[in-house]
């Protein structure tokens, strides 16, 4: 029998817990904070996954997932499903609410405040707030976006069947979503400020050899126009100086991400871009709170990576929690 579920079935774990106190409150329901949640619920702890909008994160507005081990290609929402369908099956509870604050308490207990205004307590919490678009900052970006700027291509791809549209930016989302895209569009424009792409050089193969991609390299979007739809976008060629006209349906911007860390500042610490200092424990500066995923300080931010984190920051809440009772 698993060591854990043992202490539960003892009536020293997660069992005799008060109602509404938690073993771990896990902030965000990405794939960091699910595995987090399945493994902690396994091994007979009680937690909660926090989640803002829906379990899944970023995969959820994921076209397809091909680098997952043993899974050689789902749909990002059938693998969000599947991840929180696992974890409810484990007894992970659910509380969809924006967490907007942790505090410590006198009893060693932390304390998750909701936007709702609800509290959460736990004797560990694991953030797993993952990251979100960064935006392009042009004009008419914020105008038309839902008509016509988008971040998701999973979401609004469909609407542009037999239409052109770009995408914007050089890294495996551009120019993954980007092909995925011409399943609906008659064209799509990749649009890169450089000539290098730091997208993997299988998607980039794939993407050349597509006839319905067509590359714009060397060049920046200056401004997003139209009428009530967008219509158009303005280019600038950084390395001729030479500015154009794209006419487009449908823009898809990915420009690389920022953490959703904002809540964070002076609870735990961070780099200057707000990435959370954690160990390789999944540690943070803050004794009893942990951190994975995409909102940490590391090389390579894939739902594989998330889920790792998510594995390790488990067992650390788990010795964190251990503790607590001796
Ligand atoms: C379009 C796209 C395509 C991708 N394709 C791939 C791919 O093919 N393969 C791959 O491995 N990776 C891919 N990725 C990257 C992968 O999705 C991420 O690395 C992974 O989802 C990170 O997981 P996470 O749990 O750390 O964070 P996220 O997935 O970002 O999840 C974080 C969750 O926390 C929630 N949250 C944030 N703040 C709060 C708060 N204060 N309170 C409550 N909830 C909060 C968010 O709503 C979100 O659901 C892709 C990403 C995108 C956007």
């Amino acid at each position: 029998m698993n060591e854990h579920l043992a202490i539960n079935l003892m009536g020293l774990g997660a069992g005799p817990s008060a109602p509404d106190i938690y073993d771990a409150v896990i902030i965000g329901g990405g794939p960091g904070g699910l595995t987090a949640g399945i493994y902690l619920a396994r091994s007979g702890y009680k937690a909660v996954i926090v989640e803002k909008i829906a379990a899944g994160g970023q995969i959820f507005i994921t076209s397809e997932v091909e680098n997952y081990p043993g899974i050689e290609r789902i749909s990002g929402p059938e693998l969000s499903i599947a991840m929180e369908n696992q974890a409810k099956k484990f007894g992970v509870a659910f509380e969809f609410d924006e967490a907007i604050n942790i505090e410590d308490g006198p009893d060693k207990l932390k304390t998750v405040t909701l936007s709702a205004g609800k509290h959460i307590k736990g004797r560990s919490v694991i953030i797993s707030t993952g990251a979100k678009y960064k935006n392009l900052g042009v004009p008419g970006e914020e105008l038309f976006r839902g008509k016509g700027v988008s971040n998701c291509a999973t979401c609004d791809g469909a609407f542009y069947k037999g239409l052109e549209v770009a995408v914007i930016g050089g890294g495996d989302t551009a120019i993954e979503e980007g092909d995925y895209l011409t399943r609906f569009a008659s064209k799509v424009h990749i649009i890169h400020r450089r000539q290098e792409f730091r997208a993997c050089r299988i998607a980039v193969d794939r993407a050349k050899k597509n006839p319905k991609i067509n590359f714009i390299l060397d060049t920046v979007v200056e401004e997003i126009s139209g009428k009530t739809l967008l219509e158009k976008l303005k280019l600038n060629n950084i390395k001729t100086g030479v500015k154009s006209e794209l006419s487009v349906s449908g823009v898809f911007i990915f420009v690389g991400m920022a953490p959703n860390t904002g809540f964070l500042k002076g609870i735990v610490e961070m780099d200057p871009t707000g990435y959370i200092k954690a160990d390789m424990d999944m540690k943070t500066s803050r004794p009893g709170m942990f951190a994975c995923g995409d909102c940490i300080q590391k090389k390579l931010r894939q739902v594989v990576t998330a889920a790792g984190d998510g594995a390790v920051a488990s067992e650390s809440a788990s010795e964190h929690i251990e503790s607590l009772k001796i």
